[in-house]
């Protein structure tokens, strides 16, 4: 069994409701089970500015099956949402992101894990470092909570939302 964690983000319609059927979904997914979620927090876009902003939040999930048929999963999720791909980072329904993968380090060609951001984006750690403040970083060697401290004040916005 491995302990993996999912980033959850949307910006496109009802984006609450969006992240909380990602969920569902992945509870779902066969030889899977959602083991914890974050509260959500609605962020400011980072890197195309000009659009609605996210709703973001990670699930924790326990899996026996490998992480490229866990990116397939996750994938096939997305597209029964209605994710239509259009520019990178533009605005998206679901956006499902494997951040962690147990301790193991993936360098494949569609597959990178850790997720090669995830410690530059407050959206993520903001979310990680409320569920497991203590899990370590597989390559840095740094807690989540430790990653979110030494996050600079770059003006990303992450804001916890009042309606869970
Ligand atoms: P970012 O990766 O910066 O968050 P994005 O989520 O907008 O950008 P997408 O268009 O959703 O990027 O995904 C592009 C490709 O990223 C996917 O086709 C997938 O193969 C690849 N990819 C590589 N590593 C991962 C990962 N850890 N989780 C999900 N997708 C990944
Ligand atoms: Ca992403
Ligand atoms: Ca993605």
């Amino acid at each position: 069994m491995t302990s993996v964690y999912i980033g959850i983000g949307s910006n496109l319609g009802d984006r609450q409701r969006n992240c909380l059927e990602a969920v569902e979904r992945m509870g779902k997914m066969p030889d899977c089970r959602i083991t914890g979620r974050s509260d959500w927090y609605l962020t400011k876009p980072v890197g195309v500015e000009d659009q609605d902003w996210f709703v973001n939040g990670v699930a924790s999930l326990t899996t026996e099956i490998s992480p490229q048929v866990l990116l397939r999963r996750v994938m096939d999720i997305e597209a029964d949402m209605g994710r239509v791909r259009r520019e990178r980072w533009g605005p998206r329904i679901i956006d499902l992101d494997i951040l962690l993968f147990g301790q193991e380090i993936i360098h494949e060609e569609n597959l990178k894990v850790p997720h090669p951001l995830m410690h530059l984006r407050r959206f993520v750690l903001e979310p990680l470092a409320e569920l497991v403040p203590d899990l370590i970083h597989p390559s840095l060697g740094l807690s989540m909570m430790e990653l979110l401290r030494r996050l600079p004040d770059d003006g990303q916005v992450v804001t916890l939302m009042k309606e869970q």
